[in-house]
């Protein structure tokens, strides 16, 4: 490894530090040994990301969980080119003539994972910053996350506009594979912008910096005619060494979200504390980046959540990185089948053990976990994934598989946590062909060889995953990653 990575990774551990908060405590995280056999599905085809199947496939035999809390005992679905046109119970369905028949006896499948929030571009797994934005890395993000079985991604406020829309619009045509990309462009004051991570790197391009509602609306605008669909505002003012530390005012986010409505643009808030929650929902902002953490949500919150039909990403991954129970990445093997020895040394080093343990749990970090599981249980109806995975120290797709776990741990039943991470993170950015498997939706699942119904850690079992209706060569990428 280059002295180079080691500084960059070295300047995680301390904005990590910086940024570490700590969460209440449950179960162990429990990890699956890379498997040398993966049973796989009765079809042979090794299909790569991005091919097409042609002809009629029938998925035979598996218990399906829909994604909206419903579950499908020995189901029966139709794939035909990108698209399950059929869903139902064993016998139920008229199954297409000359159709090539799966047999999924014994396996769970689930929907492809909806990730609301990521930092895509930045991460080379030997190396940080900038200068990692290009195409190919963009790719490679994107096929990381299809092999950890997410289907959707959502990249938020520190993508390079020019070649995120480059890369979404090869995707469309098909020319690219992994996960669908969306991207979500920042707006903010200066300073109050990604964490100083990213505004340290000299070649940060910048995020939309406004001070007026005014352009405020120019910006959300000029998006708009570009094809974006989502932006992210900041409300918060971290980074404290820069110029004016002010928050975005209330009347520029008002101008944000209502000249967004007008453009049918979805906005997602970066916000920390339950005021800035309460201004923003009042304002009429539905989407929240992280959830209060600074202390218990009241009844007036709940109250506003409930009657703007909010959704929350609790990004508990990052905030549990100091509780007992934390396993770094670079421990699991659910994370190591997928790298490098090179890379597991290298964050090995850089990370090290961690700032983690007993001796770390001031009665103040205690008192934070136990805020944060309080509220995550009072807001469990509104959860839904994201995992904040490019930025601090978190991987993509294999975060997703830990964040699901945490939102178990605090709460939620894994029937729950499933929803939360697929048919709800969908219809909160009004993704209406992804997030559950029902007839007309776009066929991105997860065939898993035991339930996850039962333990939620099954989720880690991946047999295979179908991303518009064509297998993902898992093995291939392994073979390419851990060369
Ligand atoms: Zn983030």
């Amino acid at each position: 490894m280059s002295l180079e990575s080691k500084r960059r990774y070295g300047s995680v551990h301390l904005w990590l530090l910086a940024l570490l908060v700590a969460t209440a405590c449950g179960p162990g995280v429990p990890s699956r040994e890379p498997s040398a056999a993966e049973p796989g599905a009765a079809e042979s085809d090794t299909t790569a990301p991005g091919a097409t199947e042609a002809g009629p496939r029938v998925f035979t035999g598996a218990r399906l969980i829909v994604g909206d809390g419903a579950v499908i005992e020995n189901a029966t679905f139709v794939v035909q080119g990108d698209i399950i046109t059929a869903v139902g119970r064993a016998g139920e369905l008229d199954v297409p003539a000359g159709a090539t028949v799966v047999d999924l006896t014994g396996r769970t499948v689930m929907p492809a994972l909806v990730n609301t929030h990521a930092h895509l571009g930045w991460e080379k797994y030997t190396s940080w910053g900038s200068e990692n934005f290009t195409r190919d890395n963009l790719i490679d993000h994107l096929n990381r996350h299809a092999y950890y079985g997410v289907g959707t991604i959502i990249s938020t406020g520190s993508d390079r506009e020019e070649i995120a829309l480059q890369v979404r619009r090869e995707q469309r045509i098909g020319e690219v594979g992994g996960a669908r990309y969306l991207v979500s462009p920042g707006i903010g004051t200066p300073g109050g912008g990604p964490n100083p991570r990213f505004t340290d790197d000299e070649g940060f391009w910048g995020i939309h910096h406004v001070t007026t509602p005014s352009e405020a609306r120019d910006i959300v605008r000029s998006e708009a005619a570009k094809g974006i669909r989502i932006v992210k505002i900041w409300v918060d003012a971290r980074d404290q060494r820069r110029g004016a530390q002010v928050k975005l005012r209330p009347e520029i986010y008002a101008a944000v979200l209502d000249e967004a409505q007008v453009r049918d643009v979805l906005v997602i808030a970066h916000a920390l504390t339950l005021e800035d929650q309460k201004q923003l929902l009042r304002a009429g902002n539905r989407r929240f980046i992280h959830m209060p953490y600074d202390r218990d949500v009241d009844e007036e919150y709940l109250a506003l959540v409930r009657e703007r039909n909010a959704f929350i990403v609790p990004t508990l991954g990052m905030v549990t990185k100091r509780e007992p129970y934390y396993i770094p990445a670079f421990q699991d093997p659910f994370f190591q089948e997928q790298v490098s020895s090179e890379v597991i040394e290298l964050l090995t080093d850089a990370y090290g053990d961690g700032p983690r343990g007993p001796s770390v749990r001031t009665p103040a970090a205690v008192e934070r976990s136990r805020v944060i599981a309080d509220n995550f249980e009072a807001l469990k109806d509104h959860i839904i994934l994201g995992t904040d995975a490019g930025a601090v120290g978190d991987f993509f797709g294999y975060a997703d598989h830990v964040e699901l776990a945490l939102f178990v741990r605090m709460g939620m039943t894994p029937a729950e946590a499933i929803v939360a991470a697929t048919g709800r993170s969908a219809r909160a950015f009004g993704l209406i062909d992804v997030g559950t498997l029902e007839a007309g939706m776009s066929a991105d699942f997860i065939v898993l060889d035991a339930n996850p119904l039962d333990d939620i850690e099954n989720t880690r079992r991946i047999s295979q995953v179908y991303l518009r209706g064509d297998r993902v060569d898992r093995d291939a990428l392994r073979e390419r990653w851990t060369r």
